[in-house]
């Protein structure tokens, strides 16, 4: 497929020969009814690339393949622990390898600062694929013994198996990583995988795609389809797919649970959060404020974690409000190219609307919003937003806004700040910022989330355990977690009659 309408932005050569086509079987090919997709750059609101939009018939083709790879009999089922422990571990080497570009494609396709996207995504996708190699030659069984019966009379075994074929649909914050977050699990496990990236950020998943198969890893093992939400919603409800695994929207988690529920597919569902920052006020203040600000500003405010609803101690908020206006203020916004920005454009104009529709709502309901500006310039952006003295029940403090935008309250005591945080129908993450290790254990217990974070944020590791209560998912990423949910466990007993004691038969 050829023909993008790229334009002549420095380093667009990260664009040439990129593939462009849906990546199923270990080869390359169009849309069987020849769509293609757009991918616009939120730094310019120029057209980026054209790649395939892959039809439900291609979703159905991508499960195929992949049901095939990992068939009894085939490369992959047969293949050592060790084997696969190898290749994963080349795909990290590749990813590392091909950093610039990845870290490029990423830029420009969601608009974050490269150098952002070169320190912190494409190393962490790396790692991913790191340290879930080290995985394939520990996922060993049990040898079981019955609760009800004499051990004499059986012998049990447990042993995990792949679930099978995984369905993993991405969103566009974190391109490169969310595909090596979902991918690398799932393939030390051994499953095989249909990987659909969003339709905002197609790019840096087709180089993983070329990557993988450039490592060694069979065809078909790996399958890449780039395509809109129909293209999500024909993979999740695609006959052959044993496990959907899917960050994005809690409403789009919801119709993929729905979805699933025909035929009972497992599934693993990373959703949004409203975080609660809660600030004390014995805490070394800048440190709060830095770590506060961090939270929420970092990714343009566009991470399911974002620590968007701020609750400091009446006696340190003003303070602390003040120190977060400034450091908000001093934000460099510009193109991701730029090696001085510190936060690139929103994903899109229509998401940047949205965002802006909350602070507007927000001001006509009597808050005080600093920030919040969409520059008179290309591109989507949007300066960072400190809103205080806002209605707890209006939109802007309840929902996920997923953009720079906190909402900043003050709270009394600990029962208070621990019930505000708990507020929330979400449940991913929550941050304390204290002195106080004591009272950060306490604190840290009683909140409902799924990490929690003291006097720091946005620190994540594929050893660590991730993901969200109540409506902000189901199941965890990364860590042992992260394998079991590509596996199930299958218990295997034999029962060994029932031979007197001495009645061993004599060889023949
Ligand atoms: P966001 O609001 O962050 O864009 P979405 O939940 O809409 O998040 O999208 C996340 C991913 O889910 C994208 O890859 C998108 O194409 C896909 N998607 C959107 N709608 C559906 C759907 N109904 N079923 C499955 N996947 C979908």
């Amino acid at each position: 497929m050829s023909a993008t309408t790229d334009t002549d932005r420095p380093r667009m050569s990260c664009l040439d020969e990129l593939p462009r086509e849906l990546f199923i079987g270990g080869k390359w090919s169009p849309a069987n009814d020849g769509r293609l997709l757009t991918s616009v750059c939120p730094s310019t609101g120029e057209t980026l690339a054209t790649v395939a939009h892959a039809h439900a018939t291609d979703v159905a083709r991508a499960v195929a393949a992949a049901r095939a790879a990992g068939q009894p009999g085939s490369r992959w089922h047969r293949m050592s622990p060790a084997a696969r422990a190898r290749l994963l571990h080349r795909v990290g080497d590749l990813i590392l390898a091909h950093a610039d570009r990845l870290a490029l494609l990423d830029c420009l396709d969601n608009g974050k600062p490269l150098r952002v996207a070169r320190a912190g995504d494409v190393p962490a996708a790396a790692a991913v694929f790191h340290y879930m190699a080290g995985w394939p030659g520990r996922l060993n069984g049990e040898n079981a013994s019955l609760y009800t019966a004499s051990p004499e009379r059986h012998v049990a075994l447990t042993m995990p198996e792949p679930v099978g074929v995984v369905a993993a649909i991405i969103p566009w914050n974190f391109p490169l990583y969310m595909a090596a977050a979902k991918v690398a699990p799932a393939l030390a496990a051994g499953c095989t995988v249909v990987l659909k990236p969003a339709e905002q950020t197609p790019l840096s998943a087709l180089l993983l795609g070329q990557l993988v198969r450039e490592a060694g890893v069979p065809a078909g093992v790996l399958n890449v389809v780039t395509g809109d939400g129909d293209t999500g919603a024909a993979l999740a409800a695609q006959p052959g797919v044993d496990k959907v695994t899917f960050t994005g929207s809690t409403e789009v988690g919801r119709s993929i649970v729905q979805a699933a529920a025909a035929d009972f597919r497992r599934v693993t569902l990373e959703l949004g959060g409203k975080s609660p920052s809660i600030v004390f006020a014995d805490v070394d203040l800048a440190r709060a404020m830095d770590g506060a600000a961090h939270a929420i500003f970092y990714n343009q405010g566009e991470t399911c974690v974002a620590g968007s609803r701020l609750y400091v101690q009446r006696p340190v908020f003003d303070e602390v409000v003040a120190g977060i206006r400034e450091r908000a203020a001093a934000i460099r916004l510009g193109d991701g190219l730029d090696q001085d920005t510190d936060m690139g454009p929103l994903i899109s104009a229509e998401h940047r609307a949205r965002v802006l529709s909350y602070l507007r709502s927000a001001r006509d309901g009597g808050a005080r919003v600093t920030g919040g500006q969409a520059p008179d310039s290309p591109g989507f952006f949007c300066t960072p937003a400190v809103v205080t003295g806002a209605d707890p029940q209006a939109p802007v403090a309840r929902e996920e806004v997923f953009g720079p935008v906190l909402v900043a309250q003050a709270f009394d005591t600990v029962e208070e700040a621990v019930a505000l945080a708990n507020g929330s129908p979400y449940g991913l993450a929550a941050g304390v910022f204290t002195r106080d290790l004591g009272l950060a254990h306490q604190v840290g217990r009683r909140l409902r989330a799924g990490t929690v974070w003291v006097n720091s944020w946005h620190v994540l590791d594929p050893a660590l355990p991730f993901g969200g209560m109540r409506e902000s998912g189901w199941g965890r990423e990364m860590g042992r977690a992260g394998v079991d949910a590509f596996l199930e466990t299958k218990t295997l007993i034999n029962d060994l009659g029932t031979r007197p004691w001495g009645a061993v038969p004599a060889p023949r």
